[in-house]
């Protein structure tokens, strides 16, 4: 079973391997919530199957399934840390060294590949220069501009693109027809349908509702930044950012005259007007790119402070709201 948009992917890859033309390193590069280790996984047992086609009956299949197959790794963050550490990189290489248990192919998967720490990184480049015959390593990434530029240039390209929405919309009633939002959920998700999936809770939509009001607040002068963030206490961080990166993008698109359909937090239209007259689309795009920033540490490897990471940004956020700020 993989996902519908992912298929046509997996046939061609197989389809290499079958004519002996699928690279020893490749990087499977596209936004979260698209299923791209899952897709990796498919291909692991196509390859490993005695018989190919992932018949799920072989000694392969079945030792894959149980998570045994020795000539299989998946390399991810110990469940302590968000790295993938050179330990990992040194075991992995050596195992790579070593001749294949149970048939000609062995192959690793590291996910999320851009968790890998410079010391970790520079341990895979040498694997990567001289790899040994039979042998295929896939990278995972969401944010493949967080790799060395010389393990991306070392490893085939399989972009895996946002699936057409009509197919997206399709797959997603069928998981749950009884969601009526879905339409408005996979907008929100930017098309990633397993994304739009872990959206389909209702507490998902009371948290937006809380979030964004916080987001009005805090621009309406409302409220004092500390207290803010105090109210945003039970919510993870990553989504105030998320929903203030987006709101603030349609904000700009709204500024710089886009109608109602082009907005993507399409059930918060009166609230990004309202911003809207307050902030020109440049500052609007400033507020974009700063918070993107504070994203990109809140998902890396540093562990910040989040509460002072929070208030911080809001009071940054708070400037661009005024004359004083500048680039
Ligand atoms: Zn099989």
């Amino acid at each position: 079973m993989i996902y519908p948009w992912l298929l046509s992917i997996l046939e061609d890859l197989t389809d290499r391997q079958r004519r002996d033309r699928l690279p020893h390193a490749m990087l499977f590069v596209g936004q979260g919530g698209l299923g791209k280790l899952q897709l990796a996984k498919a291909l692991v047992h196509q390859l490993l199957c005695v018989s190919m086609n992932s018949c799920g009956e072989c000694k392969m299949c079945r030792l894959l399934a149980a998570g045994s197959h020795p000539d299989f790794k998946l390399i991810e963050p110990g469940e302590d840390s968000r790295q993938i550490k050179i330990e990992q990189i040194r075991q992995l290489t050596d195992w790579v060294n070593q001749t294949a248990h149970m048939g000609a192919q062995k192959i690793a998967i590291l996910n999320p590949a851009h968790a890998m720490n410079r010391n970790s990184a520079n341990a895979l480049l040498k694997a990567m220069e001289e790899p040994p015959a039979n042998t295929h390593l896939i990278l995972v990434s969401d944010d493949p501009a967080q790799l060395l530029a010389t393990i991306r240039s070392r490893a085939q390209i399989v972009q895996v693109p946002v699936p057409q929405r009509s197919m997206a919309i399709e797959w997603l009633r069928e998981q749950d027809e009884s969601v009526a939002e879905w339409d408005l959920l996979l907008r929100l998700a930017d098309g990633s349908p397993l994304y739009a999936i872990e959206k389909s809770d209702e507490a998902f939509l009371v948290r937006r509702k809380q979030i964004s009001s916080a987001w009005c607040d805090l621009l309406n002068g409302n409220v004092d930044v500390v207290t803010l963030v105090d109210s945003l206490s039970k919510v993870a961080p990553e989504e105030v950012l998320l929903l203030g990166m987006t709101m603030f993008a349609d904000v700009a698109r709204r500024c710089l005259g886009a109608g109602d359909d082009a907005i993507q937090n399409s059930d918060l239209v009166p609230q990004i007007a309202e911003i809207g007259e307050y902030m020109s689309s440049y500052q609007a795009l400033a507020a974009v790119s700063r918070i993107q920033t504070d994203y990109r540490l809140l998902k890396g490897s540093q562990n910040p402070n989040k509460t002072l990471l929070l208030e911080h940004l809001m009071v940054d956020c708070l400037n661009m709201n005024s004359t004083s700020f500048g680039l």
